[in-house]
């Protein structure tokens, strides 16, 4: 399934386990890059609750023979592939963040597609909710696509440190992506809920298991 993670779990009380329901409560789980998304969905899936991360989403449509590809090829010119044939990404995104207009030009072809599939997903999926993990959603003013909005959190300085160590990139650099995205004060004032991400990843944990809980209840 396109966008979906593995299913491995790590809580094994079975009263956390998931019941079957036809209509997952979204929750659309956002927060600034290098904030811990990945590593809340991670312990998500780890529960057994399906994630669909529409950065996945995003790298699978531009991919030969899917839907964004041709379209992508004749706004951007041939030029844009690799010796693969495939879309290089990395050159797409210099050309779209350099030159004024591209980055339009780029989502209006791919954000459509990937909000109906991530649609498509969530209509077969089997769960009482399931988390929908969009970088942008608030920005792009995604709310209506998702139930409930849940941040993770962390403060400015943390979050530069973490993201420069990950990606190998300077505090400069991360400070050029974070000034594209809402501030931590906008963002958690779109929050239903809120995960805290300034200790461990051994500290998400509860965090994680209340809200668990606290959604399987919302969707009973
Ligand atoms: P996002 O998906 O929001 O960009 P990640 O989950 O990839 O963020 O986290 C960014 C980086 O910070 C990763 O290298 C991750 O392993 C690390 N990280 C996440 N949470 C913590 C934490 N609580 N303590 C230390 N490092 C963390």
């Amino acid at each position: 399934m396109l966008g979906s993670r593995s299913d491995k779990r790590l809580f094994k009380d079975p009263a956390l386990v998931p019941e079957s329901s036809t209509t997952p409560l979204r929750i659309g789980l956002t927060g600034g890059i290098g904030c811990g998304k990945s590593t809340v969905c991670h312990l998500f899936e780890q529960l057994g609750i399906p994630v669909i991360d529409t950065d996945l989403i995003a790298r699978e449509i531009v991919r030969p023979g899917q839907p964004a590809y041709q379209e992508i090829l004749t706004r951007f010119g041939s030029d844009i592939l690799t010796t693969n044939n495939e879309i290089n990404r990395q050159l797409l995104r210099e050309i779209v963040f350099n030159q004024s207009g591209k980055l339009q030009q780029l989502e209006k072809i791919t954000h459509p597609r990937i909000i109906s599939s991530m649609r498509d997903q969530v209509t077969q999926l089997i769960s009482p909710y399931c988390i929908l993990c969009i970088p942008l959603l608030l920005e792009k003013k995604l709310e209506t696509e998702v139930d409930r909005v849940l941040v993770v959190d962390l403060p400015a300085e943390v979050q530069k440190q973490r993201v420069a160590e990950r990606d190998g990139i300077s505090l400069q650099q991360v400070e050029a992506i974070m000034v594209t995205q809402y501030s931590r004060e906008l963002r958690l004032q779109h929050a239903d809920d809120v995960i805290t991400n300034t200790g461990t990843i051994a500290d998400l944990e509860p965090q994680v298991l209340t809200l668990h809980r606290r959604y399987l209840a919302l969707a009973a």
